[in-house]
């Protein structure tokens, strides 16, 4: 107080004042500043518009340079000027100035140059600092307050630079942690420090709800809690640095996932922390499992199974499953690497190969049948289905393979094939396979202007020697006359034995129809010439029926059927030939006569039905029976089936008489179940039928009427049915089979024998056709056919009769290579009802007979 009024002291108490204040300010601006350049312009312009100051200029060194390395000047305007010069001069020496420096201007006044303080990363020129300009002298004062100025300022800076590298870490965190798929955590003792919004959404919390009060075991199945918190302890207290690991976690709603962690420890405000993520593994857990299960049913398959790969050279098998191996006899080691054509072997020519190729090309799946080869070098049929597999991009990558031994069945195949196309007695073509040759003779005749003949032989008086001669010379004189044919013909045309004594030739490629004439004389030369059977030599004479197309026919049936009208006309003349000629239906008009019967029939209900019992050939019981119609004519008396049914099929009235013996024969049906007989009853379906919209219907409605179960009700039908319309029989079938009836394929081995079509329809039995029983046990080949044929039906599960069994060596044949049912004259013929049901009274005492 004493120096108050001292004017000296109080100028300097005043200047000392007003730095304080200055102080202040310059705090207060650095402090409100938001970004280091900001606080730095408002220190410079506080300095000098509230200060003694006339310039400013404050350079940063290498400490705080990355937060930005521009130097503030102020006033801005007047960096240019010439004094400015000297405060940027000055302030490139600051590296080399250990402390304050001021220098006297030439104008008056001076500067100062305050540095920050040196550090090692400031050294050199890299030191930044505070310069001044000002008009009056540098106060001792006034230094010092400057001084604590820049080392303020020099803190500040620091932290600056340390606020915004952290600032932009943490949003980095943020940002990356928000967005992740992943969860992220960070737990310290038992509960959350951190957890991200994903990790939050996998349990169903909110983040906060995770953070402030769910305990770490909350979110644990309770069978792998102790697990978890031993791992985290082991972290938050033991050694262990980091650990992954599987457990099950538990969301808010109670559902269980399975997750997988990986935890770090770490430090989280200074206290020990575990820093991990989670994942939810659900999906990948499922297609694992998925993965392993088909693996593992790859490799139980039965059918060979490989694996090729698209994207190496040559696209070599890189699996084969334990099946292929037995198959091919080649082990994974010997296939793997290769590509599957080695399987061929030499045999490169086959049909179905280019098929392939062209699929393997266009990269779509087809299934061929091919002759492989295994490594002994034995053929076998493989049916081969393949199927390309694409990546999630849609690019085939590989191609599954399926191999299925297929040559038991194609053996089977081409002895039923060979069977159904040739007379088993002359080695002739059969009737079947002159439709066949007939048509395609037609075919050729009508795209080249050429014309085809039939010829139809009838043998005269056959029948008488087959009589007196014995039925031994019977055969021989139809062989003999076989071979006489086939030494007339030319390549192309064909002989066939169509009847018992009938023969047919089809002559084809020829000019016109008087080439005829010499072949017709020449064929009937031919049979007549002497023929020496027996011990005396004698003459076999033939009449003959022609016709041509074009002209007496368009297609092989309608040629077929002509021919034979003049080969009856022809008949009674014996040893001549008859050409067909419009006038020769008097067979039609006798066709005519018969229609009109046959209407009358219908409307008359002429029909009555027969049952011809099925026999379980193990414990000898009547299981069933097969409903046959007959036509009981008031004129003719019983007509037999053969003799109207085709007519029936022809004129479209087979279908109500159809309608009538499937009503009738459930009716009987019906009545034998409620009576306690469960039989099965047997309905013949034609292919006629299978065109009838309402075909199902109309044998449901006859089911209910008659009350008989669905699986009481067999259906047997021909193949011929599966051959012409393949579609709508097999959505019939599927209908009747839905509705729980049997199917049975009726005459099998006759027709075109195809196997294929035994897995493709709902067929449940096989009839065994007459013509393989007939001659069983003398004839070895139908021994071996009926025996394929059982043994087929078993392998495919399907129940297996014998039709038109008439003697014990037949029976004994069928028991013995297991059988299941049979029917036949030896246990009894078809049957009126009231016979059967005698039949079925007394007990059918069958064990003696099976
Ligand atoms: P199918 O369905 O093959 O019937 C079996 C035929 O063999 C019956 O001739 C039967 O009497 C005969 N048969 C049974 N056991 C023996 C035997 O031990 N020896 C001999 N030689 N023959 C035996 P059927 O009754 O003359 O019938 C002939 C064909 O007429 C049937 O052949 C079937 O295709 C057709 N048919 C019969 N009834 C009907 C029917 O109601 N509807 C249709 N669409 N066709 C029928
Ligand atoms: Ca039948
Ligand atoms: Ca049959």
């Amino acid at each position: 107080m004493s120096s108050y009024n001292d004017s000296a002291s109080d100028q300097d108490l005043q200047r000392e004042n007003r730095l304080w204040r200055l102080h202040a300010v310059c705090h207060q601006r650095m402090s409100r500043a938001s970004t280091a350049q900001e606080a730095l312009s408002g220190l410079a312009a506080t300095l000098v518009d509230a200060g003694p100051y006339l310039r400013c200029l404050i350079v940063r060194g290498a400490d705080h340079a990355d937060n930005a390395p521009a130097p503030v000047y102020y006033p801005t305007e007047s960096t240019s000027a010439p004094d400015m010069a000297a405060l940027r001069a000055l302030a490139a020496r600051m590296a080399s100035l250990d402390e304050v420096q001021i220098q006297t201007q030439a104008s008056g006044g001076e500067l100062i140059a305050l540095p920050f303080p040196a550090t090692e990363a400031n050294s050199g020129s890299r030191r930044g600092g505070l310069v001044l300009a000002c008009a009056h002298s540098f106060s001792e004062q006034e230094q010092k307050r400057l001084q604590d100025l820049v080392i303020d300022l020099n803190r500040y800076l620091a932290q600056s630079q340390l606020r915004t590298a952290l600032l932009e870490r943490s949003e980095q965190f943020s940002r990356l942690t928000d967005a992740s798929m992943v969860g992220f955590y960070i737990i310290q003792q038992d509960g959350f420090a951190y957890a991200n919004a994903r990790l939050a959404a996998l349990f169903g919390y909110s983040q906060d709800e995770l953070i402030n009060g769910v305990r770490v075991s909350d979110l644990v199945y309770p069978d792998d809690r102790a697990a978890v918190v031993s791992n985290l302890q082991q972290r938050l207290e033991g050694d262990t640095q980091s650990v992954h690991y599987q457990f099950r976690g538990v969301r808010r709603s109670g559902e269980v996932m399975p997750v997988e962690v990986f935890g770090t420890r770490t430090y989280y405000r200074g206290e020990r922390a575990v820093v991990g993520s989670l994942l939810d593994i659900t999906e990948r857990q499922s297609s694992d499992q998925r993965l392993n299960l088909l693996s593992r049913a790859v490799d139980a398959s039965r059918n060979g199974i490989a694996i090729s790969d698209l994207s190496l050279d040559d696209n070599p098998f890189v699996y084969v499953n334990p099946a292929f191996e037995a198959i091919t006899g080649y082990s994974a080691v010997e296939t793997v690497g290769r590509n599957g054509r080695f399987l061929l072997g030499d045999d490169r020519r086959q049909s179905q190969l280019q098929q392939l190729r062209q699929a393997l090309h266009e990269q779509r799946g087809t299934r061929v049948e091919l002759r492989n080869y295994r490594k002994d070098g034995t053929a076998f049929w493989n049916e081969l289905s393949v199927a390309p597999v694409q990546d999630d991009a849609g690019n085939t990558t590989h191609y599954v393979s399926v191999m299925n031994d297929i040559s038991q069945r194609k053996q089977i195949e081409h002895q039923l094939r060979q069977l159904s196309y040739f007379d088993k007695l002359t080695g002739l073509a059969n009737r079947s396979q002159l439709t066949e040759q007939l048509q395609q003779a037609l075919h050729h005749a009508r795209r080249n202007g050429r014309v085809t003949a039939l010829l139809m032989l009838d043998l005269d008086r056959f029948k008488m020697f087959n009589q007196s001669l014995g039925t031994l010379a019977g055969d021989n004189i139809l062989c003999a006359v076989a071979r006489r044919l086939e030494g007339i013909i030319r390549r192309g045309d064909t002989v066939a034995r169509v009847g018992a004594d009938e023969f047919a030739i089809v002559f084809h490629d020829l000019n016109d129809r008087h080439d005829l004439l010499p072949l017709a004389r020449k064929v009937l030369n031919e049979v007549s010439r002497h023929l020496d059977v027996g011990t005396d030599g004698l003459q076999v004479t033939a009449s003959m029926g022609i016709a041509v197309a074009p002209g007496d026919g368009d297609d092989a049936e309608m040629l077929i059927q002509n021919a034979s009208a003049a080969m009856y006309s022809a008949i009674p003349k014996r040893n001549g030939f008859v050409f067909y000629t419009a006038e020769l239906n008097s067979q039609a008009q006798q066709r005519l006569d018969m229609e009109v019967r046959l209407k009358r029939a219908i409307t008359n209900h002429e029909f009555i039905l027969h049952y011809q019992p099925k026999v379980d050939l193990l414990t000898g019981a009547i299981t069933g029976a097969e409903a046959l119609v007959r036509w009981l004519d008031p004129l003719e008396g019983m007509v037999p089936p053969f003799r109207f049914i085709p007519l029936a099929e022809e004129t479209g009235m087979i279908q109500e008489i159809g309608a009538w013996v499937m009503e009738e024969a459930c009716r009987v049906a019906g009545s034998w179940n409620r009576e306690g007989w469960p039989l099965t009853m047997a309905v013949n379906l034609s292919a006629k039928q299978f065109s009838d919209p309402d075909l199902v219907g109309s044998i449901q409605r006859a089911l209910v009427k008659a009350q008989l179960a669905p699986d009481r009700l067999e259906c047997e039908l021909t193949e011929s049915v599966l051959m012409e319309q393949p579609e709508i029989a097999k959505a019939t079938l599927n209908e009747l089979k839905a509705i729980g009836i049997h199917i049975a394929l009726d005459d099998f081995g006759t027709g075109y024998s195809s196997l294929s079509y035994l897995k493709r329809f709902p067929i449940d039995t096989l009839k065994i056709d007459r013509s393989f029983v007939m001659d069983i046990p003398q004839d070895d080949h139908d021994i071996a056919i009926a025996k394929a044929i059982i043994a087929l039906s078993r392998s495919l599960g399907l129940q297996v009769v014998a039709e038109g069994v008439e003697t014990s060596d037949q029976l004994a044949f069928l028991q013995q290579e297991g059988c299941d049912l049979m029917q036949g004259f030896y246990f009894s013929k078809p049957l009126p009802e009231d016979v059967f049901r005698a039949l079925l009274v007394a007990g059918t005492g069958l064990n003696s007979h099976v």
